[in-house]
């Protein structure tokens, strides 16, 4: 074991981390929404998870969030201040823009006051900010990033990061990693879920479901002219972001059988879940990962997506559900029909085996684990 000074005014242990057992950890949530609005989309799920293993691993830990943040036996520290507009409303050539009073530099400016009491900082927002400010902090941060490439900004801001910092831009899937020049460079971080909080459905009832925020990138529209044209019902769960994209379902689709179920916590909404017969995934943009499909897994359901982002890696074709050609509503159809082939049980098995909160732990913490190990070299090379 080897002890080697931080910045002079704390000294923390970097040789023989396999031994290291307690990190304190500061994660700071993505300034879009409230922790447990759903505006944040999966990465309140993801960040709610990883914080709930991480401590149960027996390490320390702060949540900085937007005021107004709650997560279920979690305490958080809440931040006041304006919400950042979300990335996936913004074209490629958008600059970096920030309201007054933002909740976002507010985040950042309690991280700075507060690093020298944390081992690493977890950096859970897909914006420029954090990014930009990581070579003036004095401790490391990891960046969970939860998005693909969708600004010229945030990929330059992103890549200049990782190359003063190598190992300290994680992503969740290849796929959105691919969406990156630098991608082959990001670690990969799957995700996890409590299982035990998801009930296995052996027997579903005849109806199909969608899960995701009610926003144009998902690709709402086509799981609804699939799930009409197959004849089944389709119940919709997720934040209602953009109301106006709703309504145009509404107005575009009058006959549909679909029905809007709200935005649910886990427990309600792996009821509604399990009980469908498949989960519709049909986004229009590169899906970082899916929570939403690892969810239906667990209780068994089978998920048919596009073959797309990250979905098309959690999904088996034949196994798990059905891959079908992005933007192709007739190979939804067709994939429909063919639900019954998948066993339900082999879907609850593959969550079991990929997406437990003990494999996503054990990935997150080798990721911590390197990264503060890169700290200590580069303190020793000094
Ligand atoms: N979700 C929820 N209640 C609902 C509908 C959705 O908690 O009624 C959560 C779901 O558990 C998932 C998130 O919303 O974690 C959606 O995340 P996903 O990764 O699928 O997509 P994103 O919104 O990040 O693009």
């Amino acid at each position: 074991m080897a002890f080697v000074s931080g910045d002079g005014d704390r000294s923390f242990f970097v040789g023989d981390l396999e031994s290291v057992m307690v990190w304190n950890l500061l994660l700071v949530s993505t300034p879009v929404g409230a922790l447990g609005s759903g505006l944040g989309g999966g990465v309140e799920l993801t960040l709610q998870n990883i914080a709930q293993e991480l401590r149960r691993r027996g390490h320390l830990l702060t949540i900085l969030a937007p005021d107004g943040s709650a997560l279920p036996g979690l305490a958080i520290a809440s931040v006041p201040g304006k919400l950042q507009i979300t990335a996936q409303s913004q074209g490629r050539e958008t600059g970096v823009t920030m309201p007054d009073d933002s909740v976002l530099a507010n985040l950042w400016e309690q991280t700075y006051q507060r690093q020298r009491d944390y081992d690493v900082i977890i950096n859970f927002a897909y914006d420029w900010l954090p990014f930009y400010l990581t070579p003036f902090f004095h401790r490391p941060i990891a960046h969970l990033v939860s998005m693909g490439s969708l600004t010229l900004a945030m990929d330059q801001v992103i890549e200049r990061t990782l190359n003063k910092f190598p190992g300290t831009i994680g992503v969740h899937s290849r796929a959105q990693a691919d969406t990156f020049d630098f991608g082959d460079r990001c670690r990969c971080l799957g995700n996890g879920l409590e299982l035990a909080q998801y009930q296995f459905w052996a027997e579903p009832e005849s109806v199909l479901g969608w899960v995701g925020r009610i926003a144009p990138e998902k690709g709402l529209e086509d799981a609804i002219a699939a799930a009409q044209t197959a004849g089944m019902p389709l119940k919709i769960w997720g934040a209602m972001a953009e109301p106006d994209y709703w309504q145009r379902m509404l107005d575009s689709y009058p006959k549909a059988t679909f029905c809007y179920e709200g935005f649910l916590p886990t427990a309600e909404l792996q009821q509604g879940l399990g009980r469908c017969q498949g989960l519709l995934m049909t986004p229009k943009w590169v899906e970082a990962f899916g929570n939403v499909a690892i969810e239906a897994l667990a209780c068994g359901v089978p998920v048919i997506a596009y073959r797309r982002g990250g979905p098309m890696e959690i999904v088996t074709d034949g196994q798990t559900g059905w891959l079908v050609e992005p933007d192709d509503v007739e190979g939804l159809v067709r994939a429909i029909a063919q639900l019954q082939q998948i066993d339900r049980r082999a879907c609850r098995q593959r969550a079991e085996a990929e997406y437990s909160m003990q494999a996503m732990g054990d990935r997150i913490e080798a990721w911590l684990r390197d990264i503060l190990a890169q700290v200590g070299d580069r303190a020793s090379a000094i």
